[in-house]
């Protein structure tokens, strides 16, 4: 058998990386010989990361060559065009459903006049032998908790592969954090059945015109690693870092509601409601 490729994409916080370590673990535990590399980029910035695996009786390099995945795996949308040059034409692409604005195209937070590619599987059906675009988040939030969206994408993923869900578990098992075993492997099985969705069934977050209304900011500090991306795209510095690089909520009554800062948080980990501001106590946050 010839090795296997397959590319894994998406941005940072969406765990691309994790997903990956479990396909080359799953993989090692069906026997076959594994190479893997990553890109990280800019990943904790929103910025774009990249894993390729080859699997197979042998394989010689870990970089997937163009036009040869049998596999591309993207965790939004504009990912997905972005590494398409690797996709073989008998190739299969899975896609959450999800549309994640680089911080860069956020010219327009009053409007979101947002230059993203529009969400229609049907500019990709002739690049690709099978096309499915998943609603993974949603179906991750409806196990209990979105960040499992990565075992969702896998299980679509493992459709296409020759490794049995006996190695998927014990993969999944090894890499996911303690605790959450077994909702990742429940979201690995949803995968397994999720059907394709139309994209203008998956509700999108920060894209209708802003109205004057009061807001509310709440972050979930449980979520939230403090990254710093929220700070930075936040247009009139409602946010900030304190002294200890934790993230505050400065000034909630200046939020005008764009949601720039929900629709960039890697880990759901900041909400946007409509409401009175909170007194200035902090107890937004
Ligand atoms: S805190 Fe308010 S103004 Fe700032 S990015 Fe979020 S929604 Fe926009
Ligand atoms: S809430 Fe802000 S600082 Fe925290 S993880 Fe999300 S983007 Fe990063």
């Amino acid at each position: 058998m010839s090795a296997r490729g397959v590319v894994l994409a998406g941005v940072g916080g969406q765990g691309v990386v994790l997903a990956s370590a479990v396909l080359a673990e799953a993989a090692l535990q069906s026997d076959f010989e594994v190479k893997q590399s990553e890109v990280h980029g800019m990943a904790q910035r929103g910025g774009a990361v990249v894993s390729h695996i080859r699997y197979g009786e042998t394989v010689a390099s870990p970089v997937v060559p163009l036009a040869s995945a049998d596999v591309l795996a993207a965790f939004e949308w504009a990912e997905a065009l972005r590494w398409m040059p690797y996709l073989a034409p008998r190739g299969a692409l899975v896609v959450d459903a999800r549309r994640i604005v680089p911080p860069g195209a956020c010219k327009d937070h009053r409007t979101w006049g947002v230059p993203y590619p529009a969400m229609d599987a049907a500019t990709v059906a002739d690049r690709a032998a099978d096309v499915l675009l998943i609603d993974a988040t949603g179906i991750a939030a409806g196990l209990g908790n979105p960040k499992a969206a990565n075992s969702v994408v896998m299980g679509a993923v493992s459709r296409f592969l020759d490794i049995a869900d006996v190695a998927w578990e014990k993969a999944i098992t090894r890499f996911v954090p303690p605790g959450t075993e077994e909702l990742n492997i429940a979201a690995f099985h949803a995968g397994q059945e999720a059907g394709s969705v139309r994209p203008e069934d998956i509700p999108d977050l920060g894209l209708d015109p802003i109205e004057e209304r009061n807001y509310r900011i709440q972050v979930d500090h449980s979520w939230c690693k403090d990254c710093g991306i929220c700070p930075t795209v936040c247009p009139e510095f409602c946010l900030a870092m304190d002294h200890a690089h934790r993230l505050v909520v400065v000034d909630e009554a200046a939020c005008i509601g764009c949601r720039l800062c929900e629709a960039l948080c890697p880990d759901f980990a900041i909400r946007i409601s409509v409401g009175e501001p909170a007194a200035m106590s902090g107890g937004a946050s």
